[in-house]
């Protein structure tokens, strides 16, 4: 089969021929419909060298959906051409974490992240899946196009969001920084489950455009006068709810300025930006966290608002053949919505 792989650090991916893998017990092979290129590839590919710690070459990936292939013995439950979204964050699956379905957050040290962080990923004509835990039906109506970018670029807003759900009542206002690949989808997410205001932020005009497109109540130019101008919008009070998709210390300056007291913070973007923090830092009882994509339980219920029709996302379809060319789009900012890579 065909497979987009690493090969080493800081050198573009290349399409190999390599054997199809067949599944071992409790393992499934999902023949992929798409795979979703991320921004954190780039990262794996050109700024940390994750080549002393991983495998390589690995096959790159980890937004994945498709149809049940093959199962190994003792899958159960489950039948070929099941068409199936793969959770993928892959933990130890006994730990607490774990039991509860939130394997972003598996407690047991382990450099290896899933398909694609670590072992082979979904830009292949088959992605092998160690447990069928990771595999989560798709809901009907939802094709692995518009599927695989969910359970990455989707699931990790959706969680970020639905934490701050208690704090996003009608009264309140939600600032999105960075509408890119995330945030436009965060934007609709705000949008469909909660009642509050959403103002979205960010350096470019289109991304602006995108984000009135999907439902945002303002857009604002992020620039020096951003913060002056949210606080206006939000009668001088400030947001109840702030998340930052970039994480450049510019923005995490502004995520913390526009805070109202009791707000929550939550930093989602790898940016690499640091702000110091102290007691007379931040407004009283703000809280200030970083997440990390989110639960199975929680990209049930995505795939489930998904395919009701309130959330969808722009992507931009390359062939497997061209996945090197994916990367490069995505690194030059070229790419509309998500990458999706289709073999
Ligand atoms: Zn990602
Ligand atoms: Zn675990």
């Amino acid at each position: 089969m065909r497979a987009l792989r690493m090969v080493g650090f800081q050198r573009e991916p290349e399409l190999m021929e390599i054997p199809e893998p067949v599944p071992g017990p409790g393992e499934v092979v999902v023949r992929v419909g798409a795979a979703g290129a991320c921004h954190s590839d780039l990262h794996v590919l050109y700024e940390l060298d994750a080549s002393a710690v991983w495998q390589l070459p690995m096959t790159l990936g980890h937004e994945t959906a498709g149809w049940v292939h093959t199962m190994g013995e003792g899958v159960t439950g489950l039948a070929e051409g099941d068409p199936v979204a793969v959770y993928g964050a892959w933990g130890c699956g006994r730990c607490q974490r774990c039991l509860v379905g939130m394997e972003n957050y598996c407690e047991v040290p382990s450099l290896i992240g899933g398909g694609g962080l670590g072992l082979d990923g979904g830009m292949a004509d088959y992605l092998l899946v160690p447990h069928q835990r990771h595999l989560v039906a798709l809901p009907a109506g939802l094709d692995p196009v518009t599927a695989a970018p969910l359970t990455d670029a989707g699931l990790t807003p959706y969680h970020a969001i639905r934490r701050s759900w208690p704090k996003l009542t009608p009264d309140a206002t939600c600032v999105l920084i960075g509408v890119g690949g995330l945030g436009h989808i965060g934007v609709q997410i705000v949008r469909a489950t909660t009642a509050a205001r959403v103002i979205a932020v960010d350096v470019k005009p289109e991304a602006l455009e995108l984000a009135r497109k999907v439902g945002a109540d303002h857009a604002v130019l992020s620039d020096d006068n951003a913060a002056t101008a949210i606080r206006d919008l939000t009668g001088g009070r400030g947001a109840d709810v702030v998340i930052d998709f970039v994480g450049a210390t510019p923005t995490m300056n502004l995520a913390r300025a526009v805070a109202r007291p009791m707000a929550d913070v939550t930093l989602v973007g790898i940016g690499g930006g640091e702000i110091p923090l102290g007691f007379f830092t931040q407004p009283y009882e703000v809280s200030i966290a970083t997440t990390y994509w989110g639960s199975r339980g929680e990209l049930v219920e995505l795939l489930a608002l998904a395919a009701s029709g309130r959330v969808s996302t722009e992507h931009t379809v390359y062939r497997l053949e061209d996945g090197a060319k994916a990367y490069r789009d995505l690194h030059d900012g070229v790419v509309t919505g998500r990458a999706v890579v289709v073999p």
